[in-house]
């Protein structure tokens, strides 16, 4: 099935199928041939997952990037944001589930919401001025900004009933469902979908074959 792959679903070696910046994020710890791989394995790989979930854009930003690449400060980050990540995942599973979200998480991200915030300009479109969401990329603590607004989006803007992970059991990606019925099931067609389809094709066929296994 190789060569079928949607355009947009890998970008630079991650996974883009979230349709929520927040869970993309999330989804930089898939689990790949039955093994639970880290996708920010190093400040560097952080780096090319910022230029492709589109949070860094501009030349000046991925030189400010570029320049603290292998720094105890970026490296001290990752390390924060891979932990936040994986608060990020706990809250997720409770939306999954219909619980309620923790107030300790919530806390963090208000936390983070107010010590980074987003600033907003205007910029011309066209014949049109429209505004636009920007941070200040210094640090790579301010890196916060874009994250932590993506996750406060995803908590309060995202109807809960379609935020799912891949119904394949060994799958851990999750995704916002955009589809208009709803009926998403998994994260790609190409990474789960065809071999849970082919799975379900061979149990109802060794059943048909299998002399009066069933009913
Ligand atoms: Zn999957």
């Amino acid at each position: 099935m190789a060569g079928l792959s949607q355009p947009g679903e890998w970008v630079d070696g991650f996974l883009f199928v979230g349709n929520q910046l927040a869970l993309d994020f999330l989804n930089t710890r898939p689990i790949l041939n039955r093994e639970a791989r880290e996708l920010f394995s190093n400040t560097a790989a952080l780096e090319r997952w910022l230029v492709a979930s589109g949070i860094i854009v501009s030349p000046r930003q991925r030189a400010v990037a570029r320049s603290w690449r292998d720094s105890r400060e970026a490296q001290t980050f990752l390390k924060e944001l891979i932990g936040f990540r994986e608060r990020l995942r706990g809250a997720v599973l409770r939306i999954e589930s219909g619980r309620t979200l923790d107030e300790d998480f919530l806390a963090e991200v208000n936390r983070l919401l107010r010590h980074y915030p987003q600033r907003v300009k205007v910029v011309k479109q066209g014949s049109k001025v429209v505004s636009q969401l920007f941070f200040d990329l210094r640090n790579p603590e301010d890196l916060w900004a874009p994250i932590s607004a993506a996750a406060a989006r995803l908590l309060s803007e995202v109807d809960p009933s379609r935020v799912r992970k891949c119904e394949s059991q060994s799958c851990v990606v999750h995704f916002f469902d955009t589809s208009k019925k709803g009926g998403r099931r998994w994260c790609s067609m190409n990474i789960c979908g065809n071999r849970l389809k082919v799975a379900a094709y061979q149990k109802r066929r060794s059943k048909e074959n299998g002399g009066g296994g069933g009913s």
